[in-house]
C-alpha cells in the first residue's frame, strides 16, 4: 500500500526573487491527508491560498505562474519537481512575496533541504493518474504526449540553434536516486539577448551568473561552465517534473517531451484532466495496473 506523504516538519528557504531581485522566503509546511498542495501568500491581507492545480496555470512565459485576478505566485516548477521525486502528497507552501527564491538555479536546495526533514505518511491511500490510453497535445514543430507506463518516465528532447546546446537528448525512470544525481542540480538557461529584453521591462533583476546558465550568440558565459554536457536537455526534465504537480496526483505513465516547455506541460495537464476517458485514478494497494495494446498517435 502506498500512503499519502507530507513533510515531518516545516522547512524555510531564504533567497531573492529572479524577476524582483528582492529577498524571498519559502516555508514548507505539513498538511492534513487528502489536502493536495497549496501556495499561500503570507504577506497579503487574509493569506489567500491558491491549490497547484492546472487550471490555475495564468503564465507560462519562462516559468509557470499560478494565480488568480488578484495575486499570483511565479517560478513554481523548481521546488514543485523536488515534490515530485519526494512522492510529498500534501503540503501548504508558504511564501513571503510573489516569487519563489531561484537559489542557484536547480532544484538542488529544495531537494536536499526537504529530504533531510524526511516524509511521514499518512492515513489514507495515494492515488494516482494511470494514463491507459495515450494522451497527445501539440504538433509537429513541439509536442507532449503520455503513454501506458508502471512508473514515470520522461523521454525529453530539445534542439536549440545554438553551438553549444544543439540536439539533446534524455530518457530516465524517475525515482529519488535519479531525481538527486542527474536532475536536480541541472541549472536554468537562458540567451542573453533575451535577459536584455526582461531587463528592459523591469524583470529578470535577480538573474544572474550564480543562478542561471547564460549564453550570448556563440558561448556559455558562466566561468566554471556546465555541470553537465547536457545540462539543457536535463533542466527541461526538470521543469516537467514540477509542471506534473499540477495534475493534482502522482502520474503513473511514459511522458515523452519533443521541444516542450512549460506552455505545453500546462495544455497537457488539461487535457488529460479533461478526458476523463485516457486515465483511472488508482490506488496501488489494490490494483496492479495492465497495459492495453496502443498506438502511438504519429503517422509519417
Ligand atoms: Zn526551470
Amino acid at each position: 500500500m502506498f500512503l499519502q506523504q507530507t513533510l515531518r516538519k516545516k522547512v524555510t528557504i531564504k533567497g531573492i526573487g529572479l524577476h524582483t531581485g528582492a529577498p524571498t522566503e519559502i516555508s514548507f509546511c505539513p498538511a492534513p491527508v487528502n489536502t493536495g498542495v497549496y501556495f499561500v501568500r503570507r504577506d497579503l491581507p487574509q493569506c489567500p491560498a491558491i491549490p497547484v492545480l492546472s487550471k490555475h496555470v495564468k503564465a507560462t512565459a519562462y516559468a509557470t505562474t499560478l494565480g488568480s485576478d488578484v495575486f499570483s505566485v511565479a517560478t513554481v516548477e523548481h521546488c514543485l519537481s523536488s515534490l515530485t521525486a519526494l512522492r510529498i502528497d500534501n503540503l501548504f507552501i508558504e511564501l513571503s512575496g510573489p516569487e519563489i527564491p531561484i537559489c542557484d538555479g536547480s532544484a538542488t536546495i529544495f531537494f536536499e533541504e526537504l529530504q533531510k526533514v524526511g516524509v511521514v505518511e499518512q492515513d489514507s491511500p495515494r492515488e494516482y493518474i494511470f494514463v491507459h490510453k495515450p494522451i497527445y497535445v501539440g504538433n509537429q514543430e513541439k509536442h507532449a504526449y503520455v503513454l501506458p507506463y508502471n512508473g514515470l518516465r520522461i523521454t525529453c528532447t530539445v534542439d536549440f540553434p545554438h553551438p553549444k546546446i544543439g540536439l539533446q537528448y534524455m530518457d530516465v525512470d524517475i525515482n529519488q536516486n535519479t531525481f538527486q544525481k542527474d536532475i536536480a542540480p541541472a541549472r536554468t538557461f537562458g540567451f542573453l539577448k533575451d535577459v536584455e529584453a526582461l531587463r528592459a521591462r523591469g524583470l529578470a533583476r535577480g538573474g544572474s551568473l550564480e543562478n542561471a546558465i547564460v549564453l550570448d550568440d556563440t558561448t556559455i558565459m558562466n566561468p566554471e561552465g556546465l555541470r553537465f554536457k547536457d545540462e539543457f536537455v536535463r533542466h527541461k526534465v526538470l521543469d516537467a517534473l514540477g509542471d506534473l504537480m499540477t495534475l493534482g496526483h502522482p502520474l503513473m505513465g511514459h511522458l515523452v517531451l519533443y521541444k516542450a516547455g512549460h506552455d505545453l506541460m500546462n495544455q497537457l495537464a488539461n487535457h488529460i484532466l479533461n478526458t476523463p476517458d485516457s486515465y483511472r485514478l488508482i490506488d496501488l494497494g489494490r490494483e496492479v495496473p495492465t497495459f492495453p495494446p496502443f498506438q502511438v498517435p504519429f503517422e509519417s
